[in-house]
């Protein structure tokens, strides 16, 4: 069966049906964090809100053929200043911040992408890629420079569609002298001694921003690919820098054929900003009381995030976070004792149209009292897992997370005929009131009876 699969693309505003150039090796590139600092609440929603679609593509084109390549910026000048103000070597801050970073994306639930390639190791194939821009006409070294010729590109800014005054307006806070257009962006800039920097044809120096991100996506996923996304800030002008790269440098009229934006997350009505003091971090939020006097599950904040379409802005408040905490716990005591069946075509179908989670869990809400396997096998596909569910429900009793792994310990003892180390983990549990029971089909469910 084909999979029915529509999203919006970004490159031509409306919604299309989804066709992979090979259907056996499905590709998608999301623009992963600059590890600066602590990733913050709007930097999960692209990670979710991708994640979904990854569990969806993996759901319709199978595990083994499809391919999700999320980068991390690791060479910026943010980075440069923040390590300066720590006393930190680059590599130290940014090894700290990427390592919280897997960390909270584990914790919302995400699956781990195929690839995370760091910018640092890729220079060759940025240097391959503006070796190119230059030899078709594309680009030209200045005063220890390489910048991208936009005028040598007739459909430079098809993505963003902005108006020529416009994109001139937002290239004008970086005018310098060694440009010939003012449009005209930077592919490799020198760097003082005390930054990073590496040796090139055109002198010592680090990569810009955008080329990162074609050369990133080419090694991983080749010259032409399926999809792109990122957040909706990103289209001008980093992913028109990429289109502009990526197709000038192989000649193709595509880089990707999908081009995929989340909307903008704000916090209780304003922009996050420190500033305001309504700046959230997906670590603080998990393990500190700071937002909403109180630590919120990875789950809760993945079902919040999801509750809005992925193209609407979300108003991010204390008060999303404590209903869909209610929700989880509806649905940790639905499916309890269960086991999953399979994802109803109606939930797949639902989540096939551009992602419509609303539709999808008005469904979730009909199958909580009509068929709790089915519930429970829906919120696997969208990574809602029930260790989560029941973690959050449990209180002081064992964490279901460790009642899973004890009751799959016996259940391997048992595949290996170790009655004995079988009965030890049945009487271990029993003591902490969780009972066993085990099935015809070789499952067994379990049971907390304090
Ligand atoms: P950055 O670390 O700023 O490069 O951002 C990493 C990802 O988070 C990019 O895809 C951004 O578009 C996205 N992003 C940043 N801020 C927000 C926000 N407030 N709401 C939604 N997405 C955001
Ligand atoms: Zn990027």
């Amino acid at each position: 069966m084909t999979p029915n699969l529509k999203l919006y693309n970004t490159l031509s505003r409306a919604k299309e049906t989804f066709v992979p150039i090979d259907a056996k090796n499905v590709r998608m590139y999301v623009c992963g964090p600059t590890v600066y600092d602590y990733a913050h609440i709007g930097n999960a929603r692209p990670m979710i809100v991708f994640d979904v679609l990854f569990r969806l593509l993996r759901h319709a084109y199978g595990a083994d053929h499809v391919k999700y390549v999320r980068n991390i910026t690791d060479v910026d000048d943010k980075i440069n200043a923040r390590a300066a103000e720590r006393g930190l070597t680059i590599r130290e801050l940014t090894e700290r911040t990427n390592a919280v970073f897997q960390d909270d994306v584990k914790a919302l639930g995400c699956l781990e992408p195929d690839e995370q390639p760091r910018a640092t190791e890729h220079i060759a194939e940025m240097l391959v890629l503006i070796d190119r821009l230059i030899a078709r006409g594309h680009a030209y070294a200045a005063d220890g420079h390489v910048l991208f010729s936009t005028p040598s590109m007739r459909e430079y800014g098809a993505l963003s569609r902005r108006p020529l005054d416009e994109m001139i307006a937002g290239a004008r806070v970086d005018v310098a002298s060694y440009k010939r257009d003012e449009m005209d962006f930077v592919l490799w800039k020198p760097s003082k001694d005390n930054e990073p920097g590496w040796d090139s044809p055109w002198g010592r120096g680090r990569p810009g921003w955008h080329i990162e991100c074609s050369a990133m996506s080419w090694k991983h996923l080749g010259e032409m690919f399926d999809i792109h996304g990122g957040g909706i800030d990103l289209v001008f002008p980093h992913h028109e820098n990429e289109i502009a790269q990526t197709r000038c440098a192989f000649g193709h009229n595509v880089m990707a054929n999908y081009w995929m934006h989340n909307g903008f997350l704000q916090v209780e009505g304003e922009k996050m900003s420190k500033s305001a003091g309504n700046f959230v971090t997906i670590h603080d939020l998990l393990h500190t009381d700071q937002f909403g006097g109180r630590k919120w599950s990875g789950a809760a904040l993945r079902l919040a995030m999801l509750r809005t379409h992925y193209r609407q802005p979300i108003d991010f408040t204390a008060r999303a976070l404590e209903e869909a905490d209610k929700t989880l716990d509806e649905w940790a005591k639905a499916t309890r004792n269960c086991k999953a069946a399979q994802p109803t075509d109606e939930f797949v179908a639902a989540l096939s149209d551009d992602l419509n989670f609303a539709k999808a869990e008005a469904h979730l809400h009909v199958l909580r009292r009509a068929d709790p396997a089915a519930l429970l096998a829906n919120l696997d596909l969208i990574g809602v897992k029930r260790a989560e569910l029941l973690a959050d429900d449990d209180g002081d009793q064992l964490p279901a997370a460790q009642v899973e792994t004890l009751v799959n310990a016996r259940l391997a003892a048992r595949a290996a005929k170790n009655w004995a180390e079988s009965d030890r983990i049945r009487d271990e549990l029993a003591a902490q009131g969780v009972v066993l029971k085990d099935n015809k089909d070789g499952t067994t469910t379990w049971e907390m009876k304090r």
